[in-house]
């Protein structure tokens, strides 16, 4: 048998789906409502829920589940059986059939479908589980003194995250032959490296709570796995999971850019692998929606792109180069995993982003580590002090672990506490710095005064916006009176959105709310949210308090104003996944009653097109006036109805939807318009970066969105009266005077100017420098093309290393002539494209040769400053600092 990957998936659950078992697809590679995994780590999570359960929908499945292991990072490449991302074939029982069943079909499953040679066939079992070794032994073929009893460390298995379905195992071995592990011992499974582990079948019979308690289940269940890499790696007789057909050709790929420098084989052997695994890792996450950052699942994206990038840099391939290797990723995975081809150029061009980044503090980082190594071999030390390793986290990007990788490759280790002592003092510094803020805004407060006893902060104002009610506690702080209410219409903010203001009113006292945030209480021992209505005494005092009920008041304009705002930011949200892509992701938002802030995963500025479609999109919706569809409902609903949720958020198991029939459906526990025709008009008012592939979009609504048309049609009208003419024809008069008065400052200057040589001189005394070349960026007066042409001549030969742009207006036409010296060339800096894309700047275009070349802006000449600010721009990033030598 020779199978591929392919068939093998198809083999798999063919094999199972006979045998009465449902086949459910992958879930996301990021789980969906479990905080205590980052990833999914097997296929047994998305199942997690069933076990145990008293009624599941189906008690049989079989899937393949895409999987990430974080965990086994420091192994890849190392071994001949560890990846990042991996894809795992499982059969599953609820509560339905148990070891017997479990055992017989998966000896069927490699014995008759897959066709393993028995001989090379091992099986573990828990020490304590005779039930699973008799079936083995009685039910099977399996050789005799083939089953190998291990302890808890092998064969027992906790929950996955920290809750869940345990129990024994029995797992499978592949025998490599006694070559792989020349001292090995017979039968050392779990051991030695001459056995391969590749299929785990687990046994829950337990569950585990969160205080670690295991009870045993009412219906145990079957929970297996395999690894498609190993199972192919066996069935196509190939020496590791990197030349199955599920690598080879990320392997490929990678050789193909890695130089011939010299490099042990066995070390090029492993840089190839990690690269080739690590690529096809961050592939599968961008594509689940993760974007490399410094904390949780971004972090492990971070790590795993900077290994990458670090060994490509070994095998001397030219950087950025993982974003071409993720290409052949999306190539060869694409048809089996479609979100791939969906998340393509995002996959791409955060890949780049971030290889680009990495790469420009790389080099300076690498001297100063080699200097840390360098004074510790001096002194004898055999650890990097932890001051210096946070040094290298903080100041140059390397994750520590890379950092302790690197130490080790020098036969050092680093000091970890070390590390953490000063990653603390650099938070605690934060947090001071932060505390100090909090202080400084809301001034210290005083102790609660309790006044009434009871549940408190009972959130009613979805559906009233005035009420009467009992106050439960207040306190003094130097900005005024914090208040908490048995019941309350006020909003607290969060989500996003931002607290309700309003008013207190009671016998002899009014106060004006000014904010209202949540605190987490401990009253009557359970933490529970309070809304504090923060405020302060328009008359009256905290005597006046206890004398009698409050009427809480909500600014109803305000209120109405942030209703619109936060219903316009999920018509927003929507919109952006359909103009933009369903790689968008919101980020982070801010809902308050005279803007909205949305910021979102996109890798790209967004157009001025886009950005129209997108307000269009939005205000067609609003003209539909679609009633919004708020509802409370279990949270596995809610995601089957196709709620957006946001990553690493945690629900309760009840939760409320916001949907604008045929358009968004999002988790959201804000104030919402009833229809949303109420938000009358949406217009962005900015668009701007927030961070590596992340984008901000500021909005207006309503009585905003009118106040700022109002305030532009004012600033016409005031252009209008300075420049003498009516509104329609500003842009023409302004255009003309432009065009007169660089036609007047050319003059005043051909008449100072002299000759071709002495102008060039001139320009190259101001020329800039960046990392040893030099670049000339300047207008010139000559009045032939002959001139202009002789003095690209003169300027090229005296540049030495670098580039240069003249400009000059002849016959009132503009004419552009870049020149770039061979060494330029070399790193990609040409002549030809530098002046089609300055001439462009001035409606025109141009061509020639890469050391020389000429373009024509036309009549533009107000363009002129415009375009070789351009080419100024131009050449500082790319022969700027960072830049490729
Ligand atoms: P190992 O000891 O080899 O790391 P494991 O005990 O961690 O394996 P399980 O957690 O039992 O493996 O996972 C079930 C199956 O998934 C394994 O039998 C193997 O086929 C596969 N598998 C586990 N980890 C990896 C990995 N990092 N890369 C590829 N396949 C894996
Ligand atoms: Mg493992």
């Amino acid at each position: 048998m020779h199978e591929s990957a392919h068939e093998l998936r198809r083999l798999f659950v063919e094999f199972f789906r006979a045998r009465g078992h449902r086949e459910v697809p992958s879930s996301p590679l990021i789980p969906v409502g479990d905080a205590t995994l980052l990833f999914t780590t097997a296929g047994m999570v998305q199942f997690k829920p069933l076990y145990g359960a008293a009624n599941p929908e189906f008690t049989r499945a079989v899937s393949v589940q895409k999987c990430l292991r974080a965990t086994d990072i420091d192994q890849i490449g190392h071994t001949i059986r560890h990846h990042t991302f991996l894809e795992m074939l499982g059969n599953f029982s609820f509560g339905d059939y148990f070891k017997t069943e479990a055992i017989n079909w998966a000896w069927e499953f490699v014995r008759t479908v897959v066709q393993l040679d028995r001989d090379r066939i091992w099986v573990s079992v828990h020490d304590s589980d005779d039930e699973a070794a008799r079936l083995w032994e009685t039910e099977t073929d399996l050789l005799p003194g083939r089953v190998v009893r291990l302890g808890d460390k092998d064969n027992f298995w906790g929950p996955a995250g920290s809750t869940g379905a345990c129990g024994p195992s029995s797992e499978l071995y592949w025998d490599l032959g006694a070559a792989a592990d020349p001292g090995g011992r017979e039968g050392a499974l779990g051991e030695s490296d001459r056995y391969l582990e590749f299929w785990n079948l687990v046994f829950p019979q337990f569950n585990q709570d969160a205080d670690g308690r295991r009870m045993p289940l009412a219906r145990p269940g079957i929970d297996t796995g395999m690894g498609l890499e190993r199972l192919a790696l066996i069935v196509q007789g190939a020496p590791s999971t990197y030349e199955t057909d599920l690598l080879r050709p990320l392997v490929d790929d990678v050789l193909e850019f890695a130089s011939l420098a010299a490099m042990p084989d066995d070390e090029r052997r492993v840089a190839v692998r990690i690269v080739a695994d690590h690529v096809r890792a961050l592939a599968f996450a961008i594509a689940a929606g993760v974007v490399p950052g410094n904390e949780g699942r971004g972090y492990v994206i971070r790590r795993v792109l900077r290994r990458a990038a670090r060994r490509g840099r070994e095998l001397g391939a030219p950087s950025p180069f993982l974003y071409r290797i993720a290409e052949t990723v999306i190539r060869h995975y694409g048809a089996t995993y479609p979100e791939l081809e969906g998340m393509k150029e995002a996959i791409l061009r955060i890949t780049q982003f971030e290889e680009e980044r990495f790469a420009r503090t790389l080099d300076a980082g690498m001297e100063r580590f080699q200097a840390i190594v360098a004074e510790c071999q001096a002194c004898g030390a055999t650890e990097l002090p932890g001051a210096d390793v946070f040094q290298l986290h903080d100041a140059y990007g390397f994750p520590v672990d890379l950092t302790a990788e690197m130490a080790s490759e020098q036969g050092l280790t680093i000091d970890r506490p070390g590390f953490e002592t000063a990653m603390t003092e650099q938070r605690q510094r934060a947090r001071r710095a932060h505390r100090f803020h909090e202080v400084a805004a809301e001034g210290a407060g005083e102790p609660w005064v309790e006044l009434s006893d009871g549940p408190d902060s009972e959130f009613r104002g979805y559906e009233t916006l005035t009420l009467e009610a009992t106050v439960r506690r207040y306190r003094e702080t130097t900005a005024g009176i914090e208040v908490v209410l048995d019941e309350t219409p006020f909003y607290a903010e969060s989500g996003g959105q931002v607290g309700d203001q309003g008013a207190l009113e009671g016998e002899g006292f009014q106060i004006q709310v000014t904010d209202t945030v949540t605190a987490v209480s401990d009253h009557d021992g359970a933490p529970a949210k309070s809304h504090v209505h923060r405020g302060r005494f328009l008359s009256g005092g905290p005597a006046d308090l206890a004398r009698s009920r409050v009427v809480a008041r909500v600014d109803p304009e305000l209120r109405a104003a942030t209703m619109r705002n936060h219903t316009a930011t999920h018509l927003l949200h929507a919109a952006l996944r359909s103009v933009l892509g369903t790689h968008v992701q919101q980020a982070g938002s801010l809902v308050a009653p005279h803007r909205l802030r949305f910021d979102f995963t996109h890798f790209a500025a967004v157009t001025p097109g886009e950005r129209t479609a997108i307000e269009e999109l939005v205000n067609r919706e609003i003209l539909k006036n679609t009633p919004v569809d708020v509802r409370t409902q279990s949270y596995d609903e809610a995601r089957s109805r196709g709620a957006i949720a946001l990553f690493g958020e945690k629900y309760g198991r009840e939760v409320r939807t916001i949907g604008i029939p045929g358009f968004s459906l999002e988790l959201c526990g804000g104030t919402h318009c009833r229809g949303t025709g109420d938000i009358g008009l949406f217009k962005i008012v900015a668009e701007s970066a927030v961070g590596a592939g992340m984008r901000r979009l500021e909005a207006v609504t309503g009585l905003g969105a009118l106040a700022l048309t109002m305030e532009l049609e004012g600033r016409l009208d005031e252009l209008g009266q300075i420049l003498g003419v009516p509104r329609g024809q500003v842009a023409d008069r302004i255009r003309a005077v432009l065009k007169e008065n660089a036609e007047l400052k050319l003059k005043a200057k051909g008449a100072a100017g002299g000759g071709v040589e002495k102008q060039v001189e001139e320009a190259l005394a101001r020329a800039e420098n960046t990392d040893g070349h030099r670049f000339v960026v300047a207008r010139i007066e000559v009045d032939s093309v002959d001139l202009l042409r002789r003095a690209g001549d003169h300027l090229r030969d005296h540049l030495r290393s670098g580039a240069g742009v003249l400009a000059a207006v002849m016959g009132g036409k503009v004419s552009f002539l870049a020149v770039a010296t061979d060494d330029v060339i070399a790193s990609g800096v040409r002549a030809d494209e530098l002046v089609r894309e300055v001439a462009a700047v001035a409606g025109g275009s141009g061509g020639g040769k890469p050391h020389q070349a000429m373009g024509s802006g036309g009549k533009a000449v107000e363009l002129i400053d415009s375009a070789l600010d351009r080419g100024r721009a131009i050449l500082r990033e790319r022969l700027g600092v960072g830049a490729k030598p």
